[in-house]
């Protein structure tokens, strides 16, 4: 990197020393009064350099816009006709005033004019080579027969300019020399170049009379005109007309383009949260307003090279480059969504809006533009579940299909309109085959895709914050159900699933003690389950939350047993009541010994350890005969029910009363 700087630097000085030699040489050695025979001639192509330079043509290029003059051309037609030195010092001050509009510093700045006085001293050597005319001296007129040394001078013009410039703008990317002179050949012989071969006419024209020189601009108009319409149809193709950001086909363009270049960058997506209530409610025009200023403050918070695109509705893309690692793009993340935090005013209107965000990085995530951008929208997706958050594309989550983000994203308007309901599984005693309680399980009465399973929607929804609010409202339902069948007269319980985040959260407690004060339900009449994977993921936490638990009188259930790490002997600390054995190891127990040890020394050591064995997924006899030849304390499963809906809970208890096999309190 240094020694690439330390190359440019040398080749910058070198330049510049030629370029203000070479002046003072041809400056030195020439008479100035010449310019005074022909002023107006000069005067005239003077004052076409400067507009010229002043008045750059826009042309597109690729997915750029770049600026190309037509200065050369009449600072080349000046060089054939006057003093070289009026040529030099005409094309340096012009160079200069324009330089003065868009300052790019003094190094450029200098290097600029020097290169082009180096150029226009080798043309006009070259010329003179091929006609004898004198290097310092000037000729008002173009001959005929001169013509092919003026086109040969417009060549090596195009060449040394062209191999100057490029040679420092490869230098400044760290590209090789020649490799960049050749990608740009064809757009430079294409713009410059032919404007150059414009010259001699000029230079000729000159010489019938001045008054055609002012008429030859003609074309020149012409030509900006056809360039700037090309360059704004360009423009409206690539950018979104509301807010002037990149549109989606130039953001993937720049995207492709950062994965060809390497290096390391992210791909961030951001999308309001509630921009469709602000369209509806408040109408288009503040929406639209509201997306330009929100376009300009995205803007205002990223680095000058970062691209921010508007991808359309409320979505917006950015991509940052040169990043350190992953969590310099989650620092731009943050810094995004608490630049949105702050309130928006439209039309004197407060708006507060929220944003989630997705991000996806390069080369972690993907190396090829269409795979970065769905991760960052999975990501989005994940993050939308918590809204106004933002997340890190995360390759171990399989779960993290689109659809199924997606549905995690609407699960919270799914929760409001209380389209979440719970069933129920009966839990046996296997000595008396007295029901027991009822295990509540979650599901979801989708719109769309209609009756949901836990595992269809609650994977996705496990590690957010949206976990919380569920679990909230399984418990409100499912106390407010046993309330009623307490009510009812049985004595039973009800057991509610905890997922993953419940365990290090110490607010859970006091939560759980005021829904059993609404429904007036006893502690005891609740049963928690927790699977195993869960203790030991944060073992320290999840002691100091399930111990507050213990204090409420609610009981403690370690779910899934066996599937996961812990060992009885680390249970035995947490102080819980009941252990249930998973049903995977239900599912072979009269043909696989394995499984019926295993379950047999659970049954053994967890009774050692004074807890209450419950066995799930007993779906024939054979097996309940065998949990009940090894004392297994309660059973669940299809043999005895289906979970059942909520309304079929009484009519299912009266049933099993009337034969028998359950006994009111
Ligand atoms: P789980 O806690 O192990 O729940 C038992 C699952 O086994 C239930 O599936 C139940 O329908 C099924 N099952 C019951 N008896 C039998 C049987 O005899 N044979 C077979 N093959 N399956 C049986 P479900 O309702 O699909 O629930 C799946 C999982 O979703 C649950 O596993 C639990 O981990 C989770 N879940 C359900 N409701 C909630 C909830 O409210 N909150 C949380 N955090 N997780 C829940
Ligand atoms: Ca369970
Ligand atoms: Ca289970």
């Amino acid at each position: 990197m240094d020694d690439m700087h330390g190359r440019l630097r040398a080749f910058v000085l070198v330049t510049c020393c030629l370029g203000t030699t070479a002046f003072g040489v041809v400056l030195g050695g020439s008479d100035l009064s010449q310019a005074r025979e022909h002023l107006p001639l000069y005067a005239v192509l003077g004052v076409l350099v400067l507009l010229a330079e002043l008045w750059p043509i826009t042309v597109s290029r690729g997915d750029m816009r770049d600026e190309i003059t037509v200065s050369s051309t009449f600072a080349l037609a000046l060089t054939l006709v006057g003093p070289l030195w009026l040529a030099m010092a005409v094309l340096a001050a012009s160079l200069v005033a324009a330089e003065l509009r868009s300052w790019h510093g003094a190094a450029k700045l200098g290097f600029n004019v020097a290169q082009h006085l180096v150029t226009l001293v080798s043309c006009q050597l070259v010329f003179c080579g091929l006609t004898g005319v004198e290097v310092l001296g000037a000729q008002p007129l173009l001959l005929p027969e001169q013509l092919p040394a003026a086109l040969a001078a417009g060549f090596v013009f195009f060449t040394v300019n062209n191999c100057l410039a490029g040679a420092a703008a490869a230098l400044a990317a760290g590209e090789p020399v020649l490799a960049h002179l050749r990608a740009d050949l064809r757009f430079q012989v294409t713009t410059a170049g032919l404007l150059l071969t414009f010259a001699p006419v000029v230079a000729a024209a000159a010489a019938v009379t001045l008054w055609l020189v002012p008429l030859l601009l003609l074309p020149v108009v012409a030509i900006h005109r056809s360039a700037q319409l090309a360059a704004d149809r360009q423009h409206e193709a690539l950018h979104d007309p509301l807010t002037d950001l990149p549109n989606r086909s130039l953001f993937s363009m720049r995207v492709a383009r950062a994965c060809r270049e390497g290096g390391r960058f992210a791909v961030l997506l951001v999308d309001l949260d509630h921009f469709k209530e602000i369209n509806d409610t408040l109408g288009h025009n503040i929406g639209d307003e509201l997306l330009g200023v929100l376009a300009n403050r995205l803007t205002a918070n990223l680095r000058p090279g970062d691209v921010v695109a508007r991808l359309g509705g409320d979505e917006f893309a950015v991509l940052t480059a040169d990043l350190d690692g992953p969590q310099a793009a989650m620092d731009v993340a943050r810094r995004l969504l608490a630049a949105l935090d702050e309130a928006f005013t439209v039309e004197d209107v407060r708006l507060d809006v929220q944003a989630s965000l997705g991000i996806a990085m390069y080369p972690e995530h993907g190396d090829r533009m269409d795979l970065l951008l769905r991760r960052a929208d999975i990501a989005l997706y994940a993050a939308k579940v918590e809204r106004g958050s933002w997340r890190m594309y995360d390759s171990t989550g399989d779960v993290h299909t689109p659809e199924r983000l997606a549905l995690a994203a609407e699960l919270r308007d799914g929760l409001d309109r209380g389209e979440l309901f719970l069933e129920y599984q009966p839990q046996l005693e296997v000595e008396t085959e007295r029901v027991v309680g009822f295990e509540a399980l979650v599901r979801w009465q989708h719109p769309r895709h209609g009756r949901l399973m836990p595992d269809d929607f609650l994977p996705v929804v496990e590690n957010t914050g949206l976990i919380g609010p569920l679990t909230l409202c399984v418990l409100d339902l499912a106390l407010a159900a046993v309330a009623r069948w307490r009510a009812d007269g049985w004595d039973v319980t009800v057991a509610v699933n905890l997922s993953v985040r419940h365990l290090t959260d110490l607010g859970l407690p006091l939560r759980v003690s005021t829904l059993l004060d609404k429904h007036a339900v006893p502690p005891s009449a609740l049963v928690l389950e927790v699977t195993e994977t869960l203790i030991m993921n944060d073992p320290v936490r999840a002691v100091d939350v399930l111990a507050l638990l213990r204090t409420l009188g609610v009981g403690l259930a370690v779910d899934d047993f066996g599937t996961g790490y812990s060992s009885l002997a680390y249970l035995r600390q947490l102080d819980i009541d009941e252990l249930k054995i998973d049903k995977s190891f239900l599912e072979n127990l009269g043909d696989d010994d394995n499984d019926g040890v295993i379950v047999r020394s659970t049954i053994e050591l967890g009774h050692n350890l004074g807890l209450r064995i419950v066995a799930e997924g007993v779906e024939d006899d054979a097996a309940l005969r065998l949990l009940r030849s090894w004392d297994c304390d309660v059973v669940q499963g299809y043999l005895f029910s289906r979970p059942l809906p909520s309304a079929a809970v009484l009519p299912w208890l009266a049933g099993q009363a009337a034969v028998g096999a359950v006994a009111p309190c």
